[in-house]
């Protein structure tokens, strides 16, 4: 298969994996996860412990494997590659205690897991449940996104010598291996893509984490410091070029300061830099064409709509401009449909009340957040939106140890934490 970096269109050859092959994978998984699952929990986290170190020996390829593959500029690759080794370390200093038989119930190990990852966060996404995977004493078998392929090779690297194989191809790969006689597929990638996991993963009841697409919404209450905020949500909803699936998708600001937060939203927009991601700027290229015309899409659907657009919404190559739209609707598409680019709709909306109504009016519920002084009436809010992670003066993530995932159509499970991390072993309750 061709891959082509959306930076400078250079193109490679990858190797795909044979369709053909993977039922051999699969077995040789199942072999190499006897021998793996015997080792004790500690002799585990000895063996993935060691990963951290190699990746720090080869820090400087990996972050420039990333940016090379899907565009982020190189300062965020070298933070992808940074948490790498923190969600290592995280997880190895954890095991032992998850994996202790507690109140009589025992944690095994599943057997075979598959991971399929998306492009976005082509390290730090499968390591949420690789290496949850391995400590709990399952193989594990890869299926990067075919948009990362070299990103899937780099890990594959990491981790020679465990019970670890990596598939590469696309969404034919990705098919093949659900309908394999496996145990789990923890995946993280689109609602649509989830959906037919879902489905595919019935007639062997898979055991399923589903981390899928967002629409998030960002409340602003009148008492914040508009600049400030204006800037900060400008800034994360430009980070990766919008393709965050936590990323600040929806705006809703009450009235009396909207016009001004527009106005400084604005003003910060057009001081980001974008161009050559090994460069150090704000913004890279968008992955690929397909995702340049899902942004053009959205944001066209919504000018016919009658929306209008302040800043941005011109393309150069695959490089494009944050694009910050008012006058927005309902029914837009962008209100609904994840647009997965860096665009920025903001509504003007009465009351906070009728925010949250309308940040619930969708079928995701990733993240969403609160932006106010007001402490108490943040978390009440907060405690009305539907999704499954509210910041508060922040947005996005929720920081290792803390249950990541979404709410309705945003996934299904809970990764990073107690929970999501014995996802990857079956329970036995032994009753003496
Ligand atoms: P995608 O669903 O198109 O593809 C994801 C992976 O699934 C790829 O490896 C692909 O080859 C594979 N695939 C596609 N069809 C398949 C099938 N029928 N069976 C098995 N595998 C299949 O998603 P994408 O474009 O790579 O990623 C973007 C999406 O991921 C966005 O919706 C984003 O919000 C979401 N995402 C969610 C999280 C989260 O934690 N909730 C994190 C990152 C990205």
């Amino acid at each position: 298969m061709k891959h082509i970096n959306p930076a400078t269109l250079e193109s490679t050859d990858i190797k795909e994996t044979p369709i053909s092959s993977i039922r051999s994978i699969v077995a040789k998984a199942k072999l190499s996860q006897q021998s793996w699952s015997k080792l004790t929990v500690k002799e585990r986290v000895t063996e993935i412990r060691k990963l951290s170190g190699l990746i720090r020996q080869d820090a400087k390829t990996i972050a420039e494997t990333i940016t090379s593959d899907m565009g982020k500029p190189i300062s965020q690759s070298k933070g992808e590659v940074e948490h790498a080794i923190e969600q290592i370390n995280f997880f190895c200093n954890k095991s032992e205690q998850w994996l202790a038989p507690e109140d009589n119930v025992h944690f095994d190990p599943l057997g075979v897991v598959a991971v399929i990852s998306p492009w976005n966060y082509p390290l730090n996404t499968p390591f949420s449940s690789i290496i949850p995977a391995l400590l709990c004493g399952n193989a594990v078998i890869h299926k990067p996104s075919e948009f990362t392929p070299k990103v899937g090779i780099e890990i594959d690297k990491l981790l020679i010598g465990l019970p670890f194989f990596t598939i590469t191809g696309g969404k034919k790969h990705g098919e093949a291996l659900v309908k394999e006689d496996i145990q789990m597929v923890s995946f993280t990638g689109s609602t649509a893509t989830g959906k037919k996991i879902m489905k595919d993963s019935a007639d062997k009841l898979h055991r399923l984490v589903l981390e899928l697409g967002g629409l998030d919404a960002a409340i602003v209450l009148k008492d914040i410091d508009i600049k400030k905020t204006a800037a900060d949500i400008v800034k994360r909803n430009a980070r990766n070029s919008g393709q965050v699936c936590c990323s600040i998708k929806r705006v809703f600001v009450e009235e009396p300061i909207f016009q001004e937060f527009v106005d400084e939203a604005v003003k910060a927009s057009k001081k980001l830099t974008i161009g050559d991601p090994m460069t150090y700027p704000d913004m890279g290229p968008v992955v690929a064409e397909f995702q340049l015309k899902k942004i053009k899409g959205a944001i066209k659907d919504a000018v016919q709509k009658g929306a209008k657009v302040l800043t941005g919404g011109k393309a150069k190559g695959l490089f494009f401009p944050q694009t910050i739209i008012v006058d927005v609707k309902p029914e837009m598409e962008l209100m609904h449909e994840e647009p997965f680019g860096p665009i920025l709709p903001i509504v003007s909306v009465k009351y906070y009340k009728e925010a949250i109504k309308q940040a619930n009016n969708t079928d995701y519920g990733l993240t969403g957040s609160v932006w106010t002084n007001n402490k108490k009436l943040a978390i009440d809010i907060a405690k009305q939106l539907q999704v499954g992670v509210v910041n508060i003066n922040s947005h996005g993530s929720c920081g290792m140890g803390n249950p990541w995932g979404g709410a309705k159509c945003s996934g299904i499970g809970r990764q990073d934490n107690k929970e999501g991390f014995r996802a990857f072993t079956e329970m036995k309750y032994i009753r003496v």
